[in-house]
């Protein structure tokens, strides 16, 4: 079979080879991106069920607007939001904690890392919110050495709130996950009502999820 086509003018149409192979590429490239997903696992910060249990450390408090706003509650409110994004990609979503905690024997901030390392997962995301006295505001992305492009995409999809860029911490849930990409976000300040009302709308959950899928997709 000829796999050119020739017009009644003798002009060559289309090389039918050359566009099937093409077209065979497209698909195998467009299969890839749809098999290529993760297992994630998002860590809310803190979450003691008494704010008693040292090992598990209550996070910040604020009070602005007559209301108590507890970081353990908007950290969980918020990976929940970023967990529902993520899993709409296609990616397995999974949960240090999904209601507060009462065991009282686990080992501080290693029984995160333990979970992860358990549960094979391919990326750690911590979500936390900052505290300050005063108005500072906006959102920060901290990272191992595995998650440099995931921290990046990050800062650029965040579009709803400022992205500071603070100096790298050594952060137990970061060092210690040294088979996976780990980062941790401050989402917003808790003390900073502007801040709470954004970390507490959709628009940015969308935007966290955005850069974490594209950043993994790196
Ligand atoms: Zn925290």
């Amino acid at each position: 079979m000829s796999d050119t086509l020739i017009s009644p003018k003798g002009t060559v149409l289309t090389h039918v080879a050359t566009m099937k192979t093409t077209l065979e590429k497209d698909d195998a490239a467009k299969r890839i991106s749809v098999t290529r997903v993760f297992k994630i696992m998002l860590d809310p910060g803190h979450g003691d069920h008494n704010d008693e249990n040292s090992m598990v450390d209550p996070g910040a408090v604020a009070k602005h607007d007559g209301k108590t706003y507890k970081e353990k509650d908007m950290a969980l409110q918020f990976a929940k939001a970023v967990g529902k994004v993520l899993a709409g990609k296609g990616h397995t979503v999974v949960y240090t904690r999904e209601s507060d905690i009462d065991n009282k024997e686990l080992e501080k901030l290693q029984w995160r890392v333990d979970m992860a390392e358990e549960q094979k997962v391919d990326a750690f995301v911590s979500i936390h919110l900052d505290a300050a006295v005063g108005k500072s505001s906006g959102l920060s992305v901290y990272a191992n050495s595995k998650a440099d492009a995931i921290k990046k995409s990050v800062e650029e999809s965040v579009k709803a709130i400022d992205v500071r860029h603070p100096k790298s911490k050594s952060l137990h849930v970061l060092r210690e996950n040294k088979d996976r990409a780990a980062i941790l976000i401050e989402a917003g300040f808790i003390t900073n009502s502007v801040d709470q009302k954004i970390v507490e709308g959709a628009e940015l959950s969308i935007e966290v999820a955005t850069g974490i899928d594209a950043g993994l997709r790196k």
